[in-house]
């Protein structure tokens, strides 16, 4: 382990007593800043002497970290997932008239990257026990019009990428992974984000490597792909005022950087941490005829961005009702597919038009979920999870 997480203040075994009376948020970022607080400070006053605030060495040696660390050729920070996204499609040359398959259940970023380039996004439903695309159900959304796939790893669970490229290249199409809530998974021990064209990762502070703002960053196997989004994040340069093609205004800050930077070498811990959590909540759980606890693939690794129970629809939010009165947060990913919301209306999905993703809407519950859960706070979770349901 690190030297530094040994200064963790609120690891398993340090727990102060009077924690058994204390909220337990879904997620709390102070205790991870508390762990790292001299690097974090340090660095982010070294970046505001440096007088260098906006990509720059310090960006690029995170760029190189990451690519190194996934097993990616190359890597390009960007101002957040959602650009990474949208930069990403963009590049593959997506545009009007264009169809990009993905799932019916997702953040609403990982459509709306589609919307933004003018293309069609194409919905696919889920299966129930990963909460990610149903492959099988995959190549029957396949027309002439579609360029891409959108897979998503959801919610940390690595989605079977081997399938996914067979389709991809036996129909000529472009992949782009959405890595947003899955940095460190692996599919048959191979990173996510380094199987499609390109992969796309989120470091908005509540993912698994946050940043203390907004971040992004684009891996690529592929040396145009790479200098495509080089350009198109600064305007489409090539060089400084010899803009080349139509880009956007898409950088990652240094401070951000230089942040994650510092948190990078503890990513596998706090992923670790994250599954810790997860198992004591499942080995807790696993006999509550009412809750199915979330499975992962064989094959798959998962890193646990969210815990997701499944529970009877008719008391999904008495049990999140009850929790709250026990001061135990919970929160519901997602309440809406994406094919049902209001902004894709246009597309014209109706409602059961994709059955699966539109029950489970009404059975997920996130537990919380981070690295520093302590034993105390996950059987408090799971002691009250078992009261509701022997009531
Ligand atoms: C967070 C997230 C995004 C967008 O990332 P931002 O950095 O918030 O723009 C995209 N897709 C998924 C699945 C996400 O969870």
């Amino acid at each position: 382990m690190p030297a530094s997480l040994d200064k963790t203040p609120l690891s398993a075994t340090e727990a102060p007593a009077t924690l058994s009376n204390q909220p337990i948020p879904i997620l709390d970022l102070k205790r991870q800043y508390a762990s790292l607080q001299s690097e974090l400070e340090a660095t982010v006053l070294d970046v505001m002497a440096s007088g260098g605030y906006v990509l720059g060495p310090r960006v690029e040696r995170f760029e190189q970290a990451v690519a190194d660390y996934l097993g990616a050729r190359h890597a390009i920070g960007v101002a957040n997932g959602s650009d990474a996204l949208f930069l990403a499609l963009k590049a593959l040359g997506i545009g009007p008239g264009d169809e990009v398959i993905t799932t019916c259940m997702s953040y609403i970023a990982t459509s709306e990257a589609i919307v933004r380039t003018g293309a069609t996004p194409v919905f696919v439903d889920i299966e129930a026990d990963t909460f990610n695309i149903d492959l099988s159900k995959l190549e029957l959304a396949i027309t002439s019009n579609t360029k891409a796939l959108l897979p998503v790893h959801l919610f940390g669970q690595a989605l079977d990428m081997d399938s996914l490229m067979a389709l991809a290249q036996h129909h000529n199409l472009k992949v782009v992974e959405d890595c947003a809530q899955a940095i460190g998974a692996t599919w048959n021990g191979k990173a996510v984000g380094t199987f499609g064209d390109a992969g796309c990762f989120s470091f908005f502070p509540t993912k698994n490597l946050g940043a203390a703002g907004d971040g992004g960053l684009i891996t690529t196997n592929c040396p145009e792909l790479n200098q495509t989004l080089r350009m198109i994040r600064v305007h489409g340069a090539k060089d400084r005022y010899d803009h080349v093609r139509d880009g956007i205004n898409s950088r990652l800050d240094a401070i951000q950087a230089a942040i994650l930077q510092v948190k990078l070498p503890y990513i596998d811990n706090y992923n670790q941490g994250r599954l810790a959590a997860a198992q004591r909540y499942a080995a807790g759980l696993a006999d509550v005829p009412d809750v199915s606890c979330p499975t992962t693939k064989d094959g798959a690794s998962h890193v646990f961005h969210q815990y997701t129970l499944r529970v009877p629809a008719d008391k999904r939010d008495s049990l999140r009702d009850y929790l709250a009165n026990q001061q135990i947060a919970s929160m519901i990913y997602y309440p809406i597919p994406l094919h049902r919301q209001g902004t894709h209306k246009k597309f014209g999905y109706e409602a059961g038009s994709m059955p699966v993703a539109e029950q489970v809407a009404k059975e997920v519950l996130s537990l919380p979920m981070f690295p520093e859960l302590t034993e105390d706070e996950t059987s408090r979770v799971v002691q009250a999870i078992r009261a509701f349901f022997n009531r």
